[in-house]
């Protein structure tokens, strides 16, 4: 089996902050990093989402062209997820040539395959500014959770897909005027015709979480409309249709083409070696997103792939994680409400936020980030239970053993010790299978504790004990695996503190074995406890020397 991961494609109009890595790249670098070290083919999908209203809202209020601003975004969140140390495969952009092409393609051929439908609406227009207004240039309420503002396409309370019509007290988000509505031409995805295959598929996917499964079911259960895929805007990918100037395919159709398009990129733009992962049936398509995008992933974008038949898989498998927040509210960046990826990296090492966001990833229910919960994670966790367990058996060796690994002779103790170590892996790998990615990371803490607690057993400060120290070399060793698909940068540094050549990432999904004799590095303390109280204030610190 080949695995082909993605995460959604971030909308390259800001700083990511905390949530934004949490609710989709992170988890799926973890992700790919395990299946990577469990000798399994694996490639890593993302890139900008740099169309839609998002990218023309941001362009307009920093004064920039569009492209002036994917253009900046897209270096900035390029160098942010490589200090996070995200490994993709191949991170584009959609506003390449390629993924132009491909994404007309697929509006051709959906269209000749009869799935869209052309059709005269009404939309909202701001007559101030004399232009129609799609998406996020209208906000009201939502008409099924009251949710305010939810956007012309979406509530952000719900997570419904909306239109501009239904949305109680809509105001332009351009002028701020009450806008009247006016007739328009738009092309329209017929959904309704994919709704028995749609229903089939979802019902036979049990492995997915039921949150995911249930959402997405309910949608089709209750009906599904034929939406538009075409905006009046100038930013997109153009409508390929002569009586369609002037207007652009809506950013959630070209939007998932972006995989595709960015597998073709990574394979520089070979086709039948994108397909070897897009059609083959021995691959497993895994998209990683934040609930939001759940319809999108689950529905629409499994209706074209089918539409278009050419022989595409469908997702195997769905990730949709729920909200992560701060200090118990939503971020937001017009309060300054959270933490940026630019701040955070400057404020402490990046395998800390990894460690402590995947520790509270939001799997099945919104999770909070607080200075308190970094805190505890990073001392506890990271700093207590892994950091100096390792810190005390790597010094112990030095001290008591000039370095070398001594010659054990193995009691039942240590075969129990070591016996534990297999089974973390074989544990812990379960646990990636079934995307139980908190519960992997869980089960790697659970090994390290139960690895003081036979230190502290064996007391080797007491007498001479190798058999204590050598062991607990085999669970450094081990740690630095486990733990690297979390924490990459801190397992290479014990990596090489055991003498292992090569890289941790590279190694498998197994218990290494540093033989006795091995001359270990000197060891450093691979991390140190942090003040959450001054945390809160370094940050403030930070934002205020930048202004
Ligand atoms: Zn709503």
């Amino acid at each position: 089996m080949k695995y082909l991961v993605t995460s959604a494609l971030p909308y390259v109009n800001n700083v990511p902050h905390l949530g934004n890595l949490a609710g989709s790249i992170l988890p799926a670098d973890v992700y790919t990093r395990y299946r990577r070290l469990n000798g399994d083919k694996v490639i890593y999908i993302c890139g900008t989402d740099e169309h839609g209203t998002p990218i023309t809202i941001s362009a307009k209020n920093e004064r920039l062209s569009p492209r002036l601003l994917c253009d900046k975004y897209h270096g900035i969140q390029t160098d942010l997820f490589e200090r996070f140390h995200i490994k993709f495969d191949n991170f584009s952009r959609t506003t390449r040539k390629p993924h132009y092409e491909l994404t007309t393609q697929f509006f051709e051929k959906l269209l000749a395959n009869g799935h869209i439908i052309e059709k005269v609406m009404t939309m909202p227009y701001d007559q101030k500014a004399e232009l129609f207004l799609p998406d996020r240039y209208v906000e009201g309420t939502c008409p099924h959770c009251g949710y305010s503002p939810a956007r012309g396409d979406q509530c952000d309370g719900c997570g419904k897909l909306l239109l501009p019509e239904e949305l109680k007290n809509i105001k332009s988000t351009i002028s701020g005027e009450t806008p009247i509505f006016k007739k328009t031409t738009h092309w329209f995805l017929d959904l309704p015709k994919f709704s028995d295959r749609l229903k089939g598929w979802l019902e036979s996917q049990t492995h997915w979480r039921p949150n995911v499964r249930n959402f997405a079911l309910s949608w089709v259960k209750h009906g599904l409309k034929q939406r538009a895929i075409t905006r009046d805007l100038d930013w997109g990918v153009p409508v390929p249709l002569p009586q369609a100037a002037g207007k652009v395919i809506y950013v959630w159709f070209d939007a998932p083409i972006g995989y595709i398009s960015s597998t073709r990129e990574l394979y520089g733009g070979d086709a039948s070696k994108a397909d070897e992962w897009w059609k083959s049936k021995d691959t497993q398509l895994i998209h990683f997103l934040g609930k939001d995008n759940v319809p999108f992933h689950a529905i629409v974008w499994p209706s074209m792939l089918l539409g278009v038949d050419e022989g595409y898989n469908l997702p195997h498998y769905i990730e949709g994680y729920e909200y992560l927040k701060f200090n118990g509210k939503k971020f937001s960046k017009s309060l300054n409400h959270g933490i940026w990826l630019d701040e955070a990296a400057a404020l402490y090492p990046a395998d800390y936020w990894r460690y402590t966001l995947i520790s509270i990833l939001p799997q099945t229910k919104d999770a909070d980030f607080s200075w308190q919960e970094f805190g505890k994670r990073v001392n506890d966790e990271l700093n207590d239970a892994i950091g100096n367990f390792v810190h005390r058996s790597l010094t112990f060796i030095q001290s008591k053993f000039g370095g070398k690994v001594p010659e054990p002779e193995l009691d039942d103790a240590a075969k129990e010790m070591l016996k534990s170590i297999d089974a973390t892996f074989e544990e812990a790998g379960k646990l990636f299978e079934a995307f139980d990615l908190k519960g992997a990371l869980n089960s790697v803490l659970r090994l390290a504790k139960k690895g003081n607690q036979y230190f502290n057993e064996q007391a080797p400060w007491k007498k001479d004990n190798p058999t204590a120290l050598y062991v607990s070399v085999q669970l450094d060793a081990a740690l630095s695996v486990l733990l690297s698909p979390f924490i990459p940068a801190s397992s290479q540094r014990l990596w090489q503190t055991l003498s292992q050549k090569g890289s941790v990432s590279s190694t498998s999904w197994s218990a290494p074995k540093v033989a006795a004799g091995t001359n270990l590095q000197k060891p450093r303390p691979l991390f140190s406890k942090i003040n959450p109280k001054e945390a809160a204030e370094r940050l403030a610190s930070l934002r205020g020397k930048r202004g």
